[in-house]
């Protein structure tokens, strides 16, 4: 017997917020549409606080894999559908209860919801009747009908009754968009691309944006990117990238006799271009894979004066985060085996043997106002960014430029 016919998702936490929940349930939907596209024989249908996804046929555990990370969804059940006939409920019941295998000794109690009015029997009626013979099939279990360890339950509607009796955590957090946009600073580390999981299961929708520097930075690194924005659009149906050509705006700092203050000066000019960037593409904040005193542009002092460069909102969900739990999330978020491939990021470039812990913001912002011709080269580096909508199965190179995807973006926005 299949394991199962139907998966029931439920909602999460945002059901909470009255007047929005409906725009978030379309928005959970839409999602899962998206990310069901590879089982073309399913189908959906949404009920207040559910979306039930029918299997036909396709396999339960790969859609279960699928859909647990879809935003906003907070559990699953693998439901057994029956008829709505009593002899029917009790067979299948019966094989819900041998597919699930209860070790011996587990509590279990029978939870029958009569949906439809029509059924002959009583919800009451019905929990003795079910449990009554599973339990002589299944001598090891202990009934237990206040906290039991396992509940089969059994919803009663008209032409079908759903079985189901395991509960799969889902992400949870808010649906995807559902609290705007924000532009996420991904280099090809470990950090940044889980700093750019946790902000879209908020309920922001992400684009990325990465500096690099070529020739010092391979083409190697820049399809790393690609592939770490690859395993997000997992998450996400497709999502923007844009790289941004940085040579010229990095080697302008390598003249100025202030090597202590390169990586500041390079930090301030990712966020003023990642600014810019969101300012055409309508996003309200940036994010960055910070995490306080992991390095020197890091100590609370440098990110004073690297966070002043921008006007917009600086997330950074990493922020109080452990190295180790980081790293933890990185392999549950899947990107982990990419950002420990060995290709350069352009951060490791040209970087000096002690940047400073406690740069100087009126020394930083001189520099800056000094630099012959540091305008129009940031004008530049916005000028020359690429964009690549990357999906979750496709196989894009960097030089795909958006314009052959903007049928997919519409699809799915
Ligand atoms: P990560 O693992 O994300 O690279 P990190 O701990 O190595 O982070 P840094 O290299 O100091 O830290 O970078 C800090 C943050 O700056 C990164 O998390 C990322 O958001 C941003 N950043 C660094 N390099 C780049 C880049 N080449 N392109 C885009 N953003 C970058
Ligand atoms: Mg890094």
């Amino acid at each position: 017997m299949e394991y199962a016919d139907m998966l029931l998702l439920r909602f999460g936490e945002f059901t909470l917020k009255g007047k929005n929940r409906s725009r978030f349930e379309k928005t959970v939907l839409r999602h899962v549409k998206e990310m069901i596209k590879p089982f073309p024989k399913v189908t959906l249908s949404k009920e207040f606080g559910r979306i039930y996804v029918q299997l036909n046929g396709e396999p339960a555990v790969e859609l279960i894999d699928v859909l647990r990370n879809v935003f906003g969804i907070a559990s699953i059940s693998p439901v057994k559908v029956s008829l709505s006939d009593f002899d029917d409920i009790l067979s299948v019941s019966q094989n819900v209860l041998r597919i699930a295998a209860p070790p011996a000794g587990t509590t279990f109690k029978v939870n029958v919801r009569r949906v439809w009015k029509g059924f002959s029997f009583g919800s009451i009626e019905m929990n003795k009747l079910i449990s009554t013979p599973l339990l002589q099939s299944y001598p090891g279990l202990l009934v237990d009908v206040k906290s039991p360890q396992m509940e089969l339950r059994i919803e009663i509607r008209e032409g079908h009754t759903y079985i189901f009796c395991e509960n799969i955590a889902g992400v949870g957090g808010f649906p995807l968009g559902t609290n705007g946009k924000a532009m996420l600073l991904l280099s090809g580390g470990i950090d940044s691309p889980v700093a750019g999981w946790s902000s879209m299961r908020r309920g922001l929708e992400v684009e990325c944006v990465h500096f690099y520097s070529f020739p010092y930075t391979s083409e190697l690194a820049r399809q790393k990117v690609v592939d770490l924005t690859r395993v997000l659009s997992q998450y996400a149906g497709v999502i923007k990238l844009h790289l941004v050509p940085f040579t010229e705006v990095q080697t302008s700092f390598t003249g100025i006799g202030q090597d202590n203050l390169i990586i500041t000066l390079m930090r301030r000019a990712m966020l003023k271009i990642a600014t810019r960037l969101a300012e055409r593409e309508g996003a309200l904040a940036l994010v960055t894979g910070e995490s306080l005193g992991q390095v020197a542009s890091q100590t609370l002092s440098s990110m004073n004066v690297i966070g002043r460069a921008t006007p917009l909102p600086l997330l950074r969900p990493l922020v109080m985060m452990d190295k180790s739990e980081i790293v933890e999330l990185s392999k549950t978020v899947g990107t982990y085996n990419l950002s420990i491939l060995p290709y350069e990021d352009c951060c490791t470039l040209f970087v000096p043997k002690s940047p400073t812990t406690n740069p100087n913001l009126r020394i930083v912002d001189k520099i800056e106002a000094t630099l012959p011709g540091y305008g129009a080269l940031l004008d530049a580096a916005v000028a020359g960014t690429e964009t690549v909508t990357i999906t979750p199965y496709g196989d894009e190179k960097p030089s795909d430029v958006v314009q052959a995807q903007a049928g997919l973006q519409e699809e799915w926005f």
